[in-house]
């Protein structure tokens, strides 16, 4: 299921990849969606893809489905955009790159009264965005720190302090800060983490705890992994032990885990591997969490985010309002977006069958080592 991007384009009978323009309209009967994606290097966005465009085909939509490749030389997605644009999307619905970079696409949006909706991540500094789907992502922020802190021994299941002083080593890593979500992360980790970082508990030996100095740029596992190897060659090479990483992001995390590899850490968590945090339960990572590599993961079902995101879609489509259930949260700078927010869970080894096999999110071949 999460295998090939190529996997996304074969699926869809009625996807157009480019133009899309009014021969698909008329052919479908309805019109054509434009669905913007930020990269196929993470799994979940291609399964977010490919949910959100089999739906909205179920609906009688076409799709115009485009990633973005992260965009590295800075305008590939709002040059996708824009393309949707002029090519008669009826509605938008977008993941960004970086969130505040779509804002003269926005605008045109706006003024051809294309209804947007924001994916995920927060669109920024724009009038133009009507609806975001998102999930709870201050939770995500605390359900890692608070699955960190589980794993050094200093909270219980129920997150209550067990009275284990510590000190424990930690290092903080956070996402990319042109991406709202990384904030947020960050804010729920840190207001987590914080009253044992004041009472000793926990201790940054790097001292590293700005999120400016944590960034990992586009979420790059690589970044992260050379950002790990200097924290060890700096702050550890004399012996001292680190216990733990806070990650943002399964891709981070595993950055982070080759670097302790290849630093003699592991394999295993009692024989010394760190408590690594993470999300998104993508494959490779649980892998690594059943290897006893990696301690958690944050789960987010993007089947059920892509599926609030048609509905939404439907809703404007047939002339009405979507449903929300947070209209204070998600200020973009200058508006707060209506919000309809999801849960998430805590993925740790005991939970792989329950949460992700018997789901259906994975079969077990899929997650399974070797
Ligand atoms: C998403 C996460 C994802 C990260 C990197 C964030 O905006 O909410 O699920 O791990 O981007 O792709």
């Amino acid at each position: 299921r999460l295998a090939a991007g190529a996997a996304v384009v074969g699926t869809a009978a009625a996807l157009v990849l480019s133009g899309c323009g009014a021969d698909e309209e008329e052919a479908t009967g309805a019109g054509t969606i434009g669905v913007a994606m930020p990269t196929e290097t993470s799994e979940r966005w291609i399964s977010d893809g490919e949910t959100l465009a089999a739906g909205l085909e179920e609906a009688g939509y076409a799709v115009d489905l485009r990633y973005a490749g992260d965009d590295t030389a800075g305008f590939k997605q709002a040059d996708q955009v824009q393309a949707m644009i002029d090519g008669g999307a009826e509605l938008l619905i977008i993941a960004a790159v970086d969130g505040a970079g779509l804002t003269d696409q926005l605008e045109a949006a706006a003024a051809r009264d294309i209804p947007v909706i924001a994916y995920d991540r927060l669109l920024l500094e724009s009038e133009g965005v009507d609806h975001y789907v998102t999930f709870d992502n201050y939770e995500v922020g605390v359900a890692q720190a608070t699955s960190l802190l589980q794993g050094l021994g200093v909270v219980d299941a129920d997150g209550e302090p067990t009275g284990d002083e510590g000190p424990y080593n930690i290092e903080l890593f956070a996402g990319s800060l042109d991406d709202n979500n990384a904030h947020i992360f960050w804010q729920g980790a840190m207001d987590t983490l914080q009253p044992y970082l004041d009472d000793g508990v926990v201790t940054v030996p790097s001292g590293q705890v700005d999120i400016v100095e944590a960034e990992t740029w586009r979420w790059s596992k690589d970044l992260a992994q050379d950002r790990m190897t200097s924290l060890l060659a700096q702050y550890y090479a004399d012996g001292t032990e680190l216990h733990g990483v806070l990650s943002p992001y399964d891709g981070v995390s595993r950055g982070a885990i080759t670097a302790l590899a290849l630093e003699g850490h592991g394999p295993k968590i009692a024989d010394g591997m760190p408590v690594v945090t993470g999300q998104d339960a993508e494959a490779a990572s649980v892998k690594l969490i059943r290897e006893k590599m990696q301690y958690s993961t944050v789960f987010k079902d993007t089947r059920a985010l892509a599926e609030e995101a048609v509905k939404a879609a439907l809703a404007y489509l047939d002339g009405e309002e979507p449903e929300v259930n947070d209209t204070t949260t998600y200020d973009n700078g200058v508006k707060v977006v209506p919000t309809y927010l999801l849960g998430v869970s805590t993925v740790n080894r005991g939970d792989i069958d329950e949460v992700l096999v018997d789901s259906g999110y994975y079969t077990d071949d899929e997650i399974t080592v070797g």
